[in-house]
């Protein structure tokens, strides 16, 4: 297994993969996965995003539907929009891209979403279910984390885990798929005292905290693996760069595995989303969804 985990190879092989199992749901249940993406307002890395997601869901077969409306659109339209796309049998998938603008309630636009449809894994009933073990669609980020730590390490059963950040969005439910993997789960936060002893003794590190090259190499137990979901923008000799939340200079060092920023679990997050929406259309239709 190299050092250096390669997200981007990693979530190539998993869209091959992807589009093998839509071929597969075409021709046995006429069955063709659909993905709509609603997008409130001109948020430049929101726009960027959602074309991606458009892209990557035509390139494996899959129908992709994209809502762009206005930034002053009323909280009562867009959800009338999410109603009618949970009406619409061609559609498996609704996500919903944030953040949304300030007049509108988040919460309450996530959970009118049929959670059957919740392919971002963010409705309150996804989120219990995963926190009770039973079958659910989790946030696509976590699943990227979790498939990438399987793949540098194997089976994670017994292993100390710790996460560094407790957001919705990735601290908490990466913390729950990692419990299910048989792990040890420690979960620090802004308010954790002395994080690098308790990060040294993680063999697995799970880092989604937001503050560039926080996560120093004598941070981590020597060959930890070290999966860093941080994306911060930079300035270093006059460029724009990307880094992550490790500082991967002195991380690399020691550690056994280790995401790169970029190219780590950024590519993970569609690749991971493409396939919640296969496994939602098998689910909604009732039959099993292909090995991916
Ligand atoms: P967030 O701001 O919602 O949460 C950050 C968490 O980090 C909080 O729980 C906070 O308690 C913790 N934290 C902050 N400062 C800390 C400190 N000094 N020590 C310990 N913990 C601290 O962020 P988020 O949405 O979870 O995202 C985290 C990072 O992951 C960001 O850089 C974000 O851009 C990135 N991200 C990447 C992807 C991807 O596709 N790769 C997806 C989502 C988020």
């Amino acid at each position: 297994m190299p050092k250096i985990i390669d997200g981007k190879a990693f979530a190539a092989a998993l869209r091959i993969r992807i589009a093998k199992a839509v071929a597969e749901l075409k021709a046995q249940h006429n069955l063709t996965p659909g993905l709509a993406v609603v997008l409130v307002g001109e948020d430049p890395a929101s726009r960027v995003y959602v074309a991606n997601k458009a892209k990557q869901t035509v390139e494996v077969g899959m129908n992709s539907w994209e809502h762009k409306l206005p930034a002053d659109t009323s909280e009562a339209a867009l959800l009338e929009l999410v109603h009618q796309l949970n009406r619409d049998s061609s559609v498996h998938g609704i996500l919903v891209q944030m953040p949304l603008p300030k007049h509108i309630d988040s919460a309450k636009v996530l959970n009118a979403i049929d959670p059957a449809k919740d392919v971002d894994g963010f409705h309150v009933v996804n989120v219990g279910r995963l926190s009770t073990g039973q079958e659910a669609l989790t946030a696509c980020t976590p699943v990227g984390c979790v498939m990438l730590a399987k793949h540098a390490l194997g089976k994670l059963d017994g292993l100390e885990a710790v996460v560094i950040g407790r957001s919705n969005i990735v601290g908490k439910p990466v913390a729950q798929l990692l419990l299910a993997e048989n792990c040890t789960v420690t979960i620090a936060h802004s308010k954790s005292k002395d994080l690098p002893a308790i990060t040294r003794r993680a063999d697995l590190v799970i880092a989604a905290v937001g503050r560039p090259e926080m996560v120093k190499g004598d941070w981590l137990k020597p060959g930890a693996c070290v999966i860093d979901v941080g994306i911060n923008r930079i300035e270093r000799d006059g460029k724009k760069i990307l880094v992550g939340d490790c500082d991967f200079a002195s991380c690399v060092a020691v550690a056994g595995s280790i995401t790169p920023v970029p190219g780590g679990v950024g590519p993970m997050t569609i690749a991971c989303l493409l396939h919640n929406t296969v496994k939602a259309a098998a689910a909604i239709k009732g039959v099993k969804a292909p090995e991916m």
